[in-house]
C-alpha cells in the first residue's frame, strides 16, 4: 500500500551564489526542483509512502534527479529515462537581493513528452491521494492527457485528489489555463490553491466569496494559500488558520509545495482539517527560512518540535 502518487516534471536548478548577473558568475551549482518532487520530498521526510512518476532526459541531469529523489525515500520505480529530450533545466539569477531573474530550458524536454502510458503499472487502488498540479497539464497535449487520465483512474478506484494549480503562464495561455485548471478544480477533492491563483482562477477578491466559488460539490475542500497570514479553510464554512511568524525570509520558493506536503501529511494522520492546514503553515513557514525549494523541508521530529514550541527558527 503506498499513501500518495504525483507526476511531474523535475529540473536541475543552477544558482550561483554570487549576487549579479550569471555572466560574470565564477561559480554555479545545481539543485533539483519541480513542484511535485518537492512535494514527495517534503512527505518523504515526515516518514510517508509516496510515488513519483516522471520522464528524465538520458543524461548525467537525469540521473542526478533521480538519485536525489530516491535517496530521499520517494519511490520512483515508474520513473523512466527518455532519449525523447534532454532534463530539463533552470537557471536562477539572483541581480540584487531582490531582483531574480529565472531562465528556463524545459522545453521538448523529456518531461513534455510524458505520457498515459506511464501509468501502464501503476494499480490505482493502493493509493489513497492523487496529487495533481496545473503544471504537468501545462507541459504539452501529452502531458495533458496524462493528467487526466490519472484524476479518472483515481476517481474509478476511489482515490482523492488533491489539487495544486501551481499556475505558470510561461507555459501556456491564460485562456488555455483558465479553462483547464477548472476542469481539474472541477474534480478534485482538496484545492490547495495561493490567494493570487483563485484570483485569478475565479475574477473575485473576496476570500469567503473565492471559497465559495471554487467549493462546487458539498463535499469539497478548498484551502487558500494566504502567505504570512497563514491559510483558510473551506468545507461550508470558512475558518482561518493564522501562520508561524517568521523573523526573515531567506528564500519563499516551494513554500506552497511544502503546505500541500504539511497539508497531506496531517490527512493521511487522520487529523482535521484545521489542523491540517495548521501542519502545512508550519512546513511553509520552515522553507522559506532556507535557500532552496526542498532544503528547508523538515523531518517529523523537526516539525513536531516547531508545532509545539511554535519557535520562530528550529532548523
Ligand atoms: P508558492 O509561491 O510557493 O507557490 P503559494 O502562493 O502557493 O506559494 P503562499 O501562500 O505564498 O503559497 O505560501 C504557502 C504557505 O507558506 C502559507 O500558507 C503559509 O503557511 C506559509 N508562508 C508563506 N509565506 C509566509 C510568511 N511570510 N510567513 C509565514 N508563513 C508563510
Amino acid at each position: 500500500i503506498r499513501d500518495v502518487l504525483t507526476i511531474g516534471e523535475t529540473m536541475v536548478i543552477f544558482q550561483s551564489n554570487q549576487i549579479g548577473s550569471l555572466e560574470n558568475t565564477t561559480s554555479i551549482f545545481p539543485k533539483i526542483g519541480g513542484a511535485e518532487s518537492n512535494f514527495a520530498i517534503g512527505l518523504a521526510r515526515l516518514g510517508e509512502t509516496v510515488e513519483w512518476i516522471s520522464k528524465l532526459g538520458n543524461d548525467s541531469f537525469g540521473s542526478l534527479i533521480l538519485k536525489r529523489i530516491k535517496g530521499e525515500g520517494v519511490i520512483t520505480n515508474n520513473t523512466i529515462f527518455s532519449d525523447e529530450g534532454p532534463t530539463g533545466l533552470l537557471f536562477k539569477e539572483q541581480i540584487t537581493p531582490d531582483q531574480l531573474n529565472v531562465y528556463y530550458y524545459r522545453k521538448n524536454s523529456a518531461a513534455s513528452f510524458m505520457s498515459k502510458e506511464l501509468l501502464d503499472n501503476i494499480s490505482f487502488e493502493n493509493f489513497k491521494f492523487l496529487h495533481v498540479t496545473g503544471i504537468t497539464p501545462a507541459l504539452s497535449k501529452s502531458c495533458y492527457e496524462l493528467t487526466m487520465q490519472a484524476i479518472k483512474l483515481a476517481k474509478q478506484n476511489n482515490v482523492k485528489i488533491i489539487f495544486d494549480p501551481n499556475i505558470r503562464f510561461k507555459l501556456w495561455s491564460k485562456e488555455r489555463a483558465f479553462q483547464v485548471l477548472h476542469e481539474i478544480a472541477l474534480l478534485s477533492d482538496y484545492i490547495l490553491i495561493g490567494e493570487e491563483e483563485a484570483i485569478f482562477l475565479t475574477n473575485l477578491t473576496d476570500r469567503l466569496a473565492m471559497c465559495k466559488s471554487l467549493y462546487s460539490q458539498s463535499n469539497k475542500v478548498i484551502v487558500l494559500k494566504c502567505g504570512a497570514d497563514g491559510a483558510y479553510v473551506f468545507n461550508g464554512q470558512l475558518h482561518h488558520v493564522p501562520g508561524f511568524p517568521v523573523k526573515t525570509i531567506v528564500d519563499p520558493v516551494g513554500a506552497g509545495d511544502a503546505f500541500d506536503a504539511g497539508f497531506t501529511h496531517g490527512l493521511l494522520q487522520g487529523k482535521e482539517l484545521i489542523e491540517c492546514a495548521r501542519i502545512g503553515n508550519a512546513m511553509g513557514a520552515l522553507v522559506i527560512q532556507q535557500y532552496g525549494d526542498i532544503e528547508g523541508l523538515p523531518t517529523s521530529d523537526v516539525l513536531y518540535r516547531f508545532l509545539e514550541n511554535r519557535i520562530e527558527t528550529d532548523v
